[in-house]
């Protein structure tokens, strides 16, 4: 057995970099240190995938060769007049940097899965700036942690014990067994809860869980953890204060926290169901927070006001650094999304949804990303690699991208490969293939090879390039 140590995991945009893969017979035996999600990757990335490229004869999806398939995919690119090259935030910045040339050749449309997840947050972004840090000043130094529209608990498993609540910072203590008891005692809360639901009529036990669900404050020195959600999660059983706030309302609390930051009165008794009292209560510990962080997610993002939710954040976090150092940052979902931000904006001025068919690079979310131009049926091909928006667009979008020629690069079969005119397996990033991620703090990682992949598959680098060549000497050969 052999064991590879400091791996990164390519799952979410925490990107933990302290994994440790024990290896045999270049199969993985087992995974230290990573979460549940993380560690099923590792342990379960050759289930279900494909090796064999495939391509669309009579309706049916059959085997053929590598050439063959990066010679009809290089086709339907060259032949197309307006092509959609979807996907970029599960593969490698240098996977990316070949894409964006591709669609640069062919007059394309290059979007990455930003457009359905922190569109809105990059526009807000744009408007307002940000103020931020890396993951690891908020290790150190957040004494008030805010989670905003993000469950962590689920989606970034590892987030709060390696960056913030129950991390061991240089100058903040963690404060795990303090999480632990609450994560026990709120456990045996919700059990308790059920069994009265079962005796009492619903309203006398909803009292009953309420009334035991108070603040409690750890002292003044003590790192404090904060989630706003419309719903308790997982991580709001965590937390030393959860504050529920009806859904879609989220824009009201964040400039009604503003006003009452700028010492404003505010003359109603509640804000999107959130007392004035607490909404106070909570202002009074952000201004006294000596670093203070709002992490957000898409609870905010895509909720009702999208944009101007992010910007009112944004602008929060500015009214509270005349009193105080407070910062934000989006929860990035998949691992390198904040790569293809980076390396798309590197490359061609704007981060997602960039429009070739001038010539020359245009940017503008509604009309140039993917969804829309989806939607408005203007795509007469696409290439989706790394990505399954099959499973994930709205019905019209995904009807208008089958119907014309599509390639898939991806090592497994998703519902997008399977109604797919090419597929071409590639390697996985992180596992099979090494390249560049970023983390969602903008850290640049290096991704590991850590097996070989199977005999044939390539990385999504050499695909892609394989078939930029092809694309070039075809439209030589033509012109
Ligand atoms: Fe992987 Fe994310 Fe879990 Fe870290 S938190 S081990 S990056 S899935």
């Amino acid at each position: 057995m052999r064991v590879v140590s400091g791996v990164v995991c390519p799952f979410c945009g925490c990107c933990c970099d302290d994994i440790e893969v024990i290896l045999e017979d270049n199969r993985v035996y087992d995974v230290r240190n990573a979460c549940a999600l993380g560690a099923s990757k590792f342990i379960g990335y050759e289930r279900h995938r494909n090796i064999k490229p495939l391509i669309r004869e009579n309706g049916e999806l059959v085997e053929t060769s590598l050439d063959e398939a990066i010679e009809r995919a290089a086709d339907i690119l060259a032949n197309a007049s307006y092509p959609l090259l979807y996907g970029w935030s599960n593969t490698s910045c240098e996977a990316i940097r070949v894409g964006l040339e591709l669609a640069e050749e062919v007059g394309g449309v290059i979007d990455n899965t930003t457009t359905v997840c922190h569109g809105p947050s990059i526009l807000a972004i744009q408007e307002v700036g940000i103020p931020a840090c890396t993951l690891g000043q908020i290790r150190h130094r957040a004494d008030l942690i805010i989670y905003w529209g993000s469950n962590p608990w689920s989606s970034h498993p590892r987030h709060i014990e390696r960056y913030t609540a129950l991390a061991e910072g240089r100058f903040q203590k963690s404060a795990w067994k303090k999480y632990l008891s609450r994560l026990i005692l709120e456990s045996a809360r919700k059990k308790r809860y059920r069994v009265a639901s079962l005796t009492f009529k619903s309203a006398i036990a909803e009292r009953f869980f309420r009334e035991e669900n108070e603040w409690i404050l750890p002292p003044p020195e003590e790192r404090k953890l904060v989630i706003v959600d419309v719903q308790r999660t997982r991580s709001a059983d965590l937390a030393d204060i959860f504050i529920k706030v009806k859904p879609n309302e989220d824009y009201e609390v964040l400039q009604a926290l503003r006003a009452l930051i700028r010492d404003e009165d505010l003359d109603v008794d509640e804000v999107a169901g959130v007392p004035i009292e607490k909404l106070e209560h909570l202002a009074d510990l952000m201004v006294n927070a000596r670093f203070g962080i709002l992490f957000f997610g898409l609870g905010l993002t895509m909720s009702i006001g999208k944009s101007r939710n992010i910007e009112a954040a944004i602008k929060l976090t500015r009214d509270l650094n005349r009193y105080t150092k407070f910062l934000i940052m989006p929860m990035r979902g998949h691992f390198n999304v904040t790569g293809a931000n980076v390396v798309f904006t590197w490359q061609t001025g704007y981060p997602y949804a960039v429009d070739f068919s001038h010539g020359y690079p245009r940017y503008n979310p509604g009309e140039t990303s993917a969804v829309d131009i989806l939607d408005r049926g203007d795509a007469d091909a696409a290439l989706v690699i790394a990505s399954d928006p099959v499973s994930s667009f709205p019905r019209r979008a995904v009807e208008n991208l089958v119907k014309n020629p599509l390639i898939v690069i991806d090592p497994c079969l998703t519902p997008t490969a399977l109604m797919a005119d090419v597929v071409i397996p590639s390697a996985f990033v992180g596992i099979e293939a090494e390249g560049t991620t970023y983390r969602m703090d903008h850290v640049p990682l290096p991704l590991k090879k850590i097996v070989e992949p199977p005999l044939g598959v390539l990385s999504d680098e050499e695909i892609l390039e394989k078939i930029l060549r092809r694309v070039r000497e075809k439209k030589r050969s033509a012109s």
